[in-house]
């Protein structure tokens, strides 16, 4: 393979590392610095046109034994954007190619050293804002995931074996090797474990991208400031003008070691104009969207209008957890309170009581960093939908006694789709797709 390089580190730091992978990363490496690399670790000095550039420490790891199972080199130089640059021109000028954004992992794929759902888990990893994102991240990266995959598809193929065996002796008609309703059984068996794959999808999808939380209200109630609140910057608009706030706006916090996405809304008014008609049917999609809302009321707003108000909130958050948040309460204390809502009181202006409203938030979701495999890829999610849509004709076509063939058709299918999440059976454009969103370097 034809060696690649890349700045590896983030700007900023102390030292920066420039990495190499391919046939000759080592000689390559070799020929900008001013010794030979035998050790494993080398402190040389990289030249450039006869000038040290810099003093260096140079690893390798010779193939198969590295991270793209390729002869790899990582230079670790002083963190200056200038010496990392030069240091690039240099490796380039000696026929090194400027590595793409992730090809290093997919080297490492494509040479077996991992299966695509650890690939993609390291792309997880190095994203991870969150203790339970980077506990997801590595139980993938470690393989769990994969391995609950592989049994799944080991026993469907023992399904499959047992009903093309029959098939090859299709002359003995009442011929069969398998027993159905056990079968059946195997397959809902399978069936079960997909769809609770399937349903730690929402799990994955808040601690990967956040609880997702709305933030409704009248117009002028102070969404927009709350959230800049919530924030610790300005980043919503905020206006004295109704309907200001018609975009919405999301914005992601660590609130104790959770991720929330907050979403902002047009405020929720009855109204005759369009505009604002389409930004209140918006409030109610994102209520449709959200795990928890918070209904954000002016204090000073009088009985009648809260009342009218609620009755709205309660029909349109059903099964949600609903938070009502008195704000300008440094105006005037709330004339009345909703009955069986959690409820605090705040000023997003002043800053007063955001903590109580931080804990509250902390209190209404359980995402706990979890032992067990959860799916938060969506490439994986519609891979084990597939499954799950296969498995079910299975059990059908079993129970209405349908020719082994069709039944043993639907299992490759599933045993295909269940194989696209590790990568046995990946198209091209597939893997270009996954790996352009690493990061340059890994
Ligand atoms: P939105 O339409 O719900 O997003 O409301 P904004 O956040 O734009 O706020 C409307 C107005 O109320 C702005 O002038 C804010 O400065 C003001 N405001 C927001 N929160 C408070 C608060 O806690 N106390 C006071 N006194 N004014 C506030």
């Amino acid at each position: 393979m034809e060696t690649i390089c890349a700045i590896a580190t983030a700007p900023g730091g102390a030292i920066g590392i420039v990495r190499l992978s391919g046939d000759d990363a080592i000689s390559l490496t070799e020929k900008i610095l001013d010794r030979n690399l035998q050790e494993k670790v080398t402190y040389a000095h990289i030249l450039d046109n006869g000038e040290i550039l810099d003093e260096v420490i140079v690893t390798i790891f010779r193939q198969p034994h590295s991270y793209t199972g390729e002869n790899t080199a990582e230079i670790s130089c002083h963190g200056s954007p200038y010496i990392l640059q030069r240091t690039m021109e240099l490796l380039i000028a000696q026929g090194c190619k400027p590595a793409r954004p992730g090809e290093f992992t997919q080297r490492a794929f494509l040479n077996h050293k991992m299966d695509l759902s650890r690939a993609e888990a390291v792309a997880d990893l190095i994203a991870a804002r969150s203790k339970a994102q980077q506990k997801m991240a590595m139980q993938q990266m470690r393989g769990n995931f994969s391995k609950s995959l592989s049994e799944l598809r080991d026993q469907l193929l023992h399904i499959t074996s047992l009903l093309e065996l029959e098939l090859d002796f299709s002359d003995h008609e009442d011929l069969e090797f398998a027993d159905r309703s056990e079968l059946i059984a195997l397959a809902k068996t399978i069936e079960e474990k997909v769809s609770s794959l399937l349903n730690s999808f929402k799990l994955g999808n808040a601690i990967k991208h956040g609880v997702p939380v709305a933030i409704v209200g009248k117009t002028n109630a102070g969404k927009s400031t709350l959230l800049n609140a919530l924030v610790g910057e300005e980043r919503a608009l905020v206006s004295d003008i109704n309907g200001t706030t018609r975009d919405t706006i999301e914005d992601i916090v660590n609130i104790g070691g959770t991720l929330f996405r907050f979403i902002d809304t047009a405020g929720i008014r009855r109204t005759d104009d369009i505009v604002e008609t389409m930004g209140i049917e918006r409030t109610f999609q994102t209520i449709a969207k959200a795990d928890i809302i918070l209904w954000v009321i002016d204090a000073q707003d009088s009985k009648d209008v809260l009342k009218e108000l609620e009755q709205q909130m309660r029909q349109h958050c059903d099964s949600k957890k609903l938070i009502c948040v008195f704000n300008k309460t440094d105006l005037q204390i709330p004339q009345y309170i909703p009955k069986g809502i959690d409820t605090v009181s705040i000023s997003a202006k002043k800053n007063i009581g955001m903590d109580k409203l931080r804990d509250l938030l902390k209190v209404s979701t359980d995402i706990a960093p979890a032992e067990d495999v959860i799916v938060s890829n969506i490439r994986h999610y519609e891979a084990l939908c597939e499954a799950r849509t296969s498995l079910e004709r299975v059990q059908s076509g079993l129970i209405n006694h349908l020719s082994g063939e069709f039944v043993s058709q639907d299992l490759r299918a599933c045993i295909q789709s269940l194989s696209e999440i590790v990568g046995d059976i990946t198209s091209q454009s597939v893997l270009n797709n996954i790996f352009s969103h690493f990061c340059v370097g890994k």
